[in-house]
């Protein structure tokens, strides 16, 4: 809750009304009675409110005397406030909402004058407005209450305790939000509407401002080119995922067909980074797809395994290669690496992927220095396998099994050594 007041250097954390009276909630503990004491507002905020308040005040009284509209409830919040409006069958479109806009400004262009009173009931006939929660503070005032009225010199008459501008003019400008959010109230239907009043404006602008910056920057281009700019980029977008889609399915079928039909391991070597995740996405694919091919017709032939391996390119030395002989030598890049193993539909699928993870922990000649961890394969639907999990007895469903290992190898030499220690025949170079 916001600190709104402070009373003797105390934060007001809250403020209720008791039998009549006014309780303010302090952060801890009071002053002593009698003590005389001060009282600090935080008047910005204060400012904000009778803003928003009145603003609503003007709002609803307009949405009265033009549409018959009357008002349900309205909402302060820190950003943006509300009105919800009984708006019956009538169907509430922008052209709607800008003559309500236009009319409420101008009201607050005419400076209307905007007072309080106590109802007397013997001479007065009282408002044209009453407020949903009127019985709640009658009922706390006693029998016979006094009612206090907020009166917009002829344009509106409410019932009301807030706190208010003393003109409209002090509004200086209202503006409606274009989402609108309809609902039915005990049958009826109305419609919640969005609005900001006076200063509370300026600051949405400069907000909207930035935004327009960052927007403009990103798309390169002024703003009446935005729209027409995200809908090309959008095209893009969706060829290029279309594209990439393809690419990914040729790929992942062309190393399935090679792993069932050679009886050499597979190596997919990435020579420049790139995302683990998409690497990932081919290992497992294939998994998937040598899963189902061995479900609906085992090979006659165990498939091989999958060794996936990223690694960045080489850093060329400035100047190209007739200057980097010249250079002294360099120390040795750390090359990060990612290893991904897939076991084929062999027999000894999971022992080889393992064997695969312990070939590069003998390359490296230590501790993994990252991490080295499992990727689980579902087994294919009707059997079970070799691998983690699966009915040893069940020899229909492929064994597959996959690890995945990260962490960082020194060199080209070693990312070599750690290839030659797994054993790999065939290299498939794909970028
Ligand atoms: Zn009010």
């Amino acid at each position: 809750m916001a600190i709104c007041a402070q009373i003797a250097g105390i934060p007001v954390m809250d403020v209720q009304r008791h039998d009549g009276l006014c309780v303010h909630y302090l952060a801890t503990v009071p002053p002593p009675a009698g003590m005389t004491v001060e009282v600090a507002l935080d008047w910005e905020h204060r400012w904000d409110v009778m803003q928003q308040h009145s603003g609503q005040h003007l709002f609803s009284a307009t949405a009265l005397a033009t549409f018959g509209w009357r008002t349900y409830r309205w909402d302060y919040r820190p950003d943006i406030c509300s009105v919800e409006l009984v708006t019956e069958s009538a169907i509430v479109t922008e052209d709607v909402l800008a003559q309500l806009e236009r009319a409420v400004n101008a009201a607050i262009g005419r400076a209307h004058p905007v007072a309080a009173r106590i109802h007397n009931p013997e001479d007065d006939a009282g408002p044209t407005r009453v407020t949903s929660k009127q019985s709640l503070f009658n009922a706390s005032l006693g029998p016979t209450p006094p009612v206090r009225i907020i009166e917009i010199d002829t344009a509106d008459s409410c019932t009301c305790c807030g706190t208010h501008v003393s003109n409209t003019s002090e509004l200086q400008l209202f503006k409606i939000l274009p989402t609108v959010t309809t609902r039915r109230r005990s049958g009826l239907p109305t419609t919640t509407i969005s609005f900001l009043a006076g200063g509370r404006i300026l600051g949405f602008m400069s907000h909207l401002l930035q935004v327009d910056q960052a927007v403009g920057a990103l798309l390169s281009c002024s703003r009446p080119e935005y729209a027409q700019m995200i809908e090309y980029n959008k095209t893009r977008l969706n060829d290029a995922r279309a594209l990439s889609s393809s690419l990914l399915s040729h790929t992942c079928g062309f190393l399935h067909t090679t792993m069932r039909t050679s009886s050499a391991d597979v190596t997919v070597w990435r020579a420049f980074d790139v995302p683990i995740e998409q690497l990932k996405t081919i290992v497992l694919k294939i998994a998937q797809l040598l899963q189902q091919s061995h479900a609906e017709a085992p090979a006659a032939r165990p498939a091989r395994q999958l060794l996936a391996v990223s690694c960045p390119a080489p850093v060329p030395a400035k100047g190209g290669k007739k200057a980097a002989d010249q250079q002294p030598a360099q120390p040795q890049q750390t090359l990060p690496y990612l290893l991904l193993t897939v076991a084929g539909d062999a027999p000894d699928a999971e022992a080889l992927a393992t064997a695969a993870s312990d070939a590069l922990v003998s390359a490296v000649q230590g501790p993994l220095p990252n991490t080295c961890y499992r990727i689980a394969v579902p087994p294919a639907a009707g059997g079970g396998g070799r691998g983690r999990g699966a009915a040893a007895a069940a020899p229909a469903a492929a064994p597959l099994a996959s690890i995945c290992c990260q962490g960082t190898i020194a060199s080209q030499a070693e990312l070599d050594h750690v290839l030659q220690a797994w054993g790999a025949s065939r290299q498939l170079h794909l970028c």
